[in-house]
């Protein structure tokens, strides 16, 4: 028990030593991010754009985990899964990584900081961004032996800060808003990060409460892409929130047949309902999405294949495979479909915008669902067409 107190009184000390700037490492005083709070009319399309902004939505099974690289080679990392065969350490090796300039830990549960201590040791550390609320776990105490040892440069995560990020970007917390609340999921740092004329939201594990917050301080949460709260929980999107964000895609981060039955049908039917598609890691794998500042494209590594439906090129050879690519163009916003399209092998009906459509020779083309009802074809649960 002492242990744990020693522990957290070395993160408030590290966490005031870093608010009034007194930690050596504390380069946050250039800050030439304009917050973006209450903004309603977001696109910046004044900025300039140069290069690719790179998200990587980890598969790191029932937990969360996002990194995300800037054109200049710059990252962050938002959250650190659960420990499954060091998935966050592996994809942050992969990409090259060897300094992160910022990590978040949305909250201290530990499907989003088990790994969290290997990063922190591993890796030269920026600004390490987490709330300001405790928690009685080893991984927790861990994490801040780490901080406390390497002397990493903590600041407190909560609504109204900005996080620096390459020029060009925006990078906005908006929760949490406030200072206590019962389910350590609230305490969520929540994240909208804006390129040009696209943008993201990051929600960790907030909830309604923290969303309805969110909705009455009145922040720009507006996004193409959602990752959804909670892993998709019914006690995280609410209508409201949802309308709000209004995203063309959503991100559900979770692990198969979870215990926790997320996602939960409710939150999937109201995508649905939207014509969001959604994206699940147990279904593709990790998902990363790409952004010129104009145009976001999608790729998973599980997708069957599907063309891009891309008006704009996009030249850089990380983008080279446009296979299992999809793409939205902000100004060629897809319409309602009118022909689905169904796998002759497997039965599934898709969308024609799926990111799982079969290969040509195995697709068959109906003009109503029911004609492939009928034929005994089922939906796609990624589409749900
Ligand atoms: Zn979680
Ligand atoms: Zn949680």
């Amino acid at each position: 028990m002492n242990k744990i107190k020693n522990s957290f009184i070395l993160f408030i000390t590290a966490l005031v030593l870093c608010l009034t700037g007194c930690l050596p490492n504390d380069s946050d005083s250039d800050i030439s991010v304009v917050s973006n709070v209450g903004d309603k009319n977001s696109n910046s399309s004044d900025i300039k754009n140069t290069g690719l902004l790179n998200i990587y939505y980890v598969n790191v099974g029932q937990a969360d985990s996002i990194i995300i690289q800037f054109p200049d080679k710059s990252s962050m990392l938002i959250d650190a899964g659960e420990t499954i065969n060091n998935a966050v350490i592996n994809k942050i090796d992969e990409l090259g990584i060897t300094k992160l300039d910022t990590v978040v830990a949305t909250h201290p549960h530990n499907d989003h900081i088990s790994e969290m201590p290997s990063v922190l040791k591993k890796y030269e550390i920026g600004n390490f961004y987490l709330p300001k609320v405790s928690h009685t776990s080893n991984v927790f105490e861990t994490m801040i032996d780490i901080v406390s040892e390497k002397s990493i440069n903590v600041k407190e995560a909560k609504a109204g800060e900005t996080i620096t990020v390459p020029e060009g970007f925006k990078c906005d917390i908006i929760a949490p808003c406030g200072n206590n609340y019962s389910s350590l999921n609230d305490w969520s740092a929540v994240i909208r990060l804006v390129y040009g004329n696209t943008s993201f939201l990051f929600t960790g594990d907030a909830e309604e409460l923290s969303e309805r917050e969110i909705l009455e301080k009145g922040y720009n949460v507006s996004a193409d892409i959602l990752k959804l709260g909670h892993h998709g929980s019914s006690t995280s999107t609410c209508n409201d929130f949802l309308d709000a964000v209004n995203p063309k895609y959503a991100i559900v981060s979770a692990g198969k047949d979870n215990s926790y039955g997320h996602p939960h049908k409710e939150t999937i039917s109201k995508l649905n309902e939207k014509n969001i598609q959604t994206f699940i890691t147990y279904d593709c794998g990790t998902v990363t999405a790409t952004s010129d500042g104009n145009n976001i494209y999608i790729k998973t590594e599980s997708g069957e294949a599907t063309e891009s439906v891309g008006k704009n090129e996009i030249s850089n050879n990380t983008l080279n495979d446009t296979n299992n690519t999809s793409d939205i163009n902000k100004n060629n916003k897809a319409e309602e479909k009118t022909n689905y399209i169904g796998n002759v092998k497997s039965k599934k009906l898709h969308r024609e915008n799926c990111i799982s459509l079969p290969e040509e020779k195995n697709r068959i083309v109906f003009d109503t669902k029911e004609k492939a009802y009928e034929q005994g074809y089922s939906n796609c649960l990624n589409c749900n067409p």
